[in-house]
């Protein structure tokens, strides 16, 4: 439809991209509602990693042509990208092989600089990192971390600049089909016509869905990190991803925060634990959190007993789908219900091109920005079926 009224539940960076995007393609009736504030959710607590380092073709297409915006948005409106790199170790030689793959896509992709690296190279990178177990890495000079609560705010300021509405203190109550759109009822009494609703409320998206009538399998996946004190490593320490894929164990990862000062966390493919309830979680670190990261990192990291220490942790979520891929697109019962969600632990790096393409499928009505972006449908069998 050329120019609908839209109403995006959500004022994530999910929700946000989703409305520039709108804006740019546009349609001149766009409002954000919000319960909160701009950010609350778990776009105001990640680690804020952008890079494009991934195996699947899909998952680095996506990565790459988010990386394009954010080049934009650091050139255009001032977007603080700290281009520290990012490493995933290898450990074996089916994970070599997986990274030359990457490698090769990325290339095709425009990614000229990804590159496989040996064990010297990486050694160099992080000097006071423990190597001998490596093979090398995979290596991405240009990638790097933003601040995912000051991205998620200059959004809101793009999209409301281009005439788009950001209400926050405003939470959806009700979501009600009214002849092919729907009315969208928010707790302070608001009553909002909309020709789209589209579903951007994170971890609290199967709520929403269900709002509406309509289904979506996710859960909320509790994730911690916490910042280390790292005196003496006073130099750039990459972005560092140090597991093995399908190993089933707990993996480790840190990135530079300032000179003598990492945030670090877990990181394992397990997709049941740690489900909580969205409204009612512990926002701080567990001790046997800080135990555990405080192990893993003496032993990547073995001066880190001698010059580091843990401070803060901290808990958000990641909106996790059962396949634990994102869910993009019309629902396949209501077709003017767009999900854009299930984010993970890739919601910052994934939301511009996320929300250009939901912005597509409403505006064009197909997707183009990607290409083979219809494998995220919701109402998939992958979904369907994991949850059935
Ligand atoms: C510890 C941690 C580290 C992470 N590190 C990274 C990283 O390095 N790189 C990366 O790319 N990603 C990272 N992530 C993941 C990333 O933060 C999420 O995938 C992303 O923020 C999801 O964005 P979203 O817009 O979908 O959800 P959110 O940011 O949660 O936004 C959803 C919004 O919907 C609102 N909402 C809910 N219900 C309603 C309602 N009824 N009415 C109105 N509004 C409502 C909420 O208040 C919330 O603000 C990390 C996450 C965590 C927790």
């Amino acid at each position: 439809m050329a120019n609908p009224k839209v109403v995006v539940v959500g004022g994530g960076a999910l929700g946000l991209a989703t409305a520039v995007h709108l804006t740019r393609k546009g349609v001149t009736d766009v409002t954000v509602l919000e319960a909160d504030h701009v950010a609350s959710g778990s776009s105001g607590l990640s680690v804020g990693i952008i890079e494009t380092q991934y195996m699947d073709r899909l998952d680095i297409a996506l990565r790459v042509h988010a990386m394009g915006f954010f080049n934009e948005l650091e050139r255009d409106h001032g977007l603080d990208i700290v281009r520290n790199g990012y490493l995933r170790l290898v450990h074996d030689e089916d994970s070599l092989m997986a990274a030359e793959q990457s490698v090769a896509t990325q290339h095709e992709l425009g990614v000229a600089d990804a590159a496989v690296i040996d064990r010297d190279e990486v050694q160099r990178l992080v000097p006071d990192m423990r190597c001998d177990d490596l093979l090398g890495g995979l290596w991405g000079p240009s990638d790097g971390f933003i601040d995912g609560h000051l991205y998620a705010n200059m959004l809101a300021e793009i999209a409301m600049d281009a005439g788009a509405r950001v209400a926050v203190r405003q939470r959806v109550s009700a979501i009600e089909p009214n002849g092919a759109g729907y009315t969208v009822r928010t707790e302070a009494g608001d009553e909002l016509a909309a020709d789209y609703v589209v579903n951007a409320a994170g971890a609290w998206g199967d709520r929403i869905a269900e709002m509406a009538g309509l289904e979506m399998p996710l859960v909320a996946q509790r994730h911690q990190a916490a910042m280390v004190k790292a005196e003496g490593i006073d130099y750039t320490v990459p972005s560092v991803m140090d597991y093995i894929p399908n190993s089933g164990q707990i993996g480790v990862y840190f990135r530079h925060e300032r000179p003598g000062q990492l945030i670090a966390g877990l990181h394992s493919e397990d997709i049941t634990g740690r489900v909580v309830d969205p409204d009612n979680y512990a926002r701080s670190a567990d001790p046997e959190f800080i135990e555990l990261l405080a192990e893993k990192l003496a032993e990547r990291l073995p001066s880190f007993a001698e010059k580091a220490g843990l401070g803060n942790g901290w808990a958000g979520l990641y909106p996790v789908s059962p396949d634990g891929k994102p869910q993009l697109g019309p629902n396949p019962d209501a077709e003017r219900f767009i999900t854009v969600g299930g984010a993970g632990g890739s919601g910052i790096q994934l939301s511009p091109a996320l929300g250009e393409i939901a912005a597509e499928w409403i505006v064009d009505g197909e997707p183009s920005a990607v290409e083979g972006v219809e494998v995220l449908l919701p109402g998939r069998e992958s979904l369907v079926g994991a949850h059935g």
